[in-house]
């Protein structure tokens, strides 16, 4: 199947839109301090088809830095470089059922990192890309350059957030180390914990996330620049991952409630992925308790059912 046509889309996006708006549930986050001067009450959505048709309703230009919801992204170009399967072999694909920034994350496991939607794998997944690059400058370039093509623009960082949060990562820098102890990061952990955090300082809009979404759920093709960014077979797996750990110690809630992949991020992101059919991106810094946007959570799990998309629904 594909999505429902351009003006029932519009009809009811613009909807789930307006009615989230009389929610203030949820705080912004503050511990990346820049992060704190976000418009609570901001909201922004965006469905991007596999044709490439975009639905875009609410604060669509407003830019944010885009967090955690980098963390799938970077693990596809892994995966492109290495392998699916000795990508999970170094950074694991179970569900940590624990918060993003969980030092447990690392202790849990033999393999040493649980999973790469959390802090801990997610920096390894980084620091494959130092083994890929040779260093982590050319680690970052691939990044840069593998983002923004998952995109279809250029993206870059956004200066403030990226030195705010270098000051202020410390607990980064001790998952990194942590993991470094058991060999489980290559190089030096402060190079994988700075090419990390720069990553999460890029500076996105909601359709350009809905885009990266879309490009995962064409099987790697952007739908709007016809580019290949990464393998079909490393889409699945991806998906696969986020659907265990996207959206944290919330992940089972969210596939219980919206029954697709998806990633969330301290900034108030979203992205969820329609497997063939779409990717739908949300975006009100207003977080809950597992950090996961409060509006974000309502008007995904309104459109899923409404759009029919739920991948376990037998139609
Ligand atoms: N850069 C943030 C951090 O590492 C990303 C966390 C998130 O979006 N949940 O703390």
């Amino acid at each position: 199947g594909s999505l429902p046509g351009e003006e029932t889309v519009r009809a009811l996006v613009t909807e789930a839109h307006a009615d989230s708006l009389g929610v203030h549930e949820g705080l912004v986050a503050t511990y990346i301090p820049q992060l704190a001067e976000a418009d609570p009450d901001a909201c922004a959505v965006s469905v991007v088809s596999v044709a490439g048709r975009s639905v875009e309703v609410g604060d669509i230009g407003e830019r944010f830095s885009i967090q955690s919801v980098s963390k799938p992204f970077v693990l596809a170009l892994a995966c492109d470089a290495l392998g699916a399967d000795r990508t999970r072999d170094r950074l694991g694909a179970n569900a940590t059922g624990m918060p993003f920034n969980s030092v447990m994350a690392v202790e849990l496991n033999e393999q040493r990192t649980m999973n790469p939607m959390v802090n801990a794998g997610a920096i390894a997944a980084t620091s494959l890309l130092v083994e890929v690059g040779g260093d982590g400058d050319a680690a970052w370039r691939l990044v840069q350059a593998g983002l923004s093509r998952f995109a279809g623009r250029d993206l870059a960082v956004d200066d403030e957030v990226y030195a705010c949060e270098s000051r202020t990562n410390l607990r980064n820098h001790g998952i990194a180390h942590l993991l470094h102890s058991y060999g489980s990061v290559h190089g030096d952990p402060d190079v994988a914990t700075d090419v990390y955090t720069r990553q999460c300082s890029l500076s996105v809009d909601t359709h350009d996330l809905a885009v990266m979404a879309a490009t995962l759920a064409d099987g790697g093709v952007n739908p709007i620049t016809r580019e290949r960014v990464v393998r079909e077979s490393t889409c699945a797996k991806v998906l696969a991952v986020m659907a265990t750990a996207g959206l944290y110690e919330h992940s089972g809630d969210w596939l219980w409630d919206i029954g697709l992949p998806g990633k969330s991020g301290v900034s108030g992101a979203i992205v969820t992925v329609s497997p063939g059919k779409g990717g739908l991106a949300t975006w009100s810094p207003r977080l809950d308790e597992a950090g996961n946007s409060v509006r974000g959570q309502m008007i995904t799990r309104r459109l899923s059912i409404e759009l029919g998309l739920n991948v376990f629904a037998s139609r």
